[in-house]
């Protein structure tokens, strides 16, 4: 087993937020600003009998005019090559062409890809979910389907375990 987690989104869908959760502790920097990361961050989850490499990626961005997000799109697809699972984010508050896009680059992944959609606690009625959500799954196949609060912890346990049964 040699496979990271790499957790993959357009920027500002909370991605971070996640990688800091899942270690307990601030290894990625999280912003309101978009683009506040900009490199490939590893964050290692040590528990007691077992790891789990997680790598929080750069926004992917379909502007790819600007050179600087040429750049944050290779960090970000680079981690795609030896992934053991893809942890997909989207905002569930805010949805936009760019969630589509990053979509399009993780359909023909071998890995299994779960879907999370997060700030689900900022999501006041939680029908509003399900177009988004029936359309992505049209779109191709989530081995799970998760609401989360990347913030608040909720659910993110459940991304932790899933990442242990693929060891
Ligand atoms: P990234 O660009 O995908 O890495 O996103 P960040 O982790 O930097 O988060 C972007 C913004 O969303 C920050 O202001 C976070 O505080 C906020 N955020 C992240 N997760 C949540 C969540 O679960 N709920 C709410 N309400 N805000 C969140
Ligand atoms: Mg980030």
């Amino acid at each position: 087993y040699c496979g990271f987690v790499a957790i993959v989104g357009r920027p500002n869908v909370g991605k971070s937020t996640l990688l800091n959760k899942l270690l307990g502790q601030k290894v990625s920097i999280t912003s309101k600003k978009p683009q506040t990361t900009r490199h490939r961050i590893l964050g290692i989850d040590t528990e007691d009998n077992y790891q789990t490499i997680f790598v929080d990626t750069p926004g992917l961005h379909i502007e790819e005019k600007r050179a600087i997000n040429r750049l944050m799109n290779r960090a970000a697809t680079s981690s795609l090559g030896d992934v053991a699972m893809v942890v997909f984010m989207v905002d569930g508050t805010h949805w936009t062409k760019d969630d589509e896009m990053v979509l399009g680059k993780l359909r023909h992944l071998p890995c299994p890809v779960v879907l999370a959609v997060n700030k689900v606690d900022n999501v006041k009625d939680k029908e509003d979910l399900l177009p988004h959500l029936e359309w992505l799954g049209q779109q191709m196949k989530f081995s799970h389907i998760l609401p989360i609060s990347a913030e608040k912890g909720t659910n993110v346990e459940k991304i932790r375990e899933w990442a242990k049964d693929l060891l």
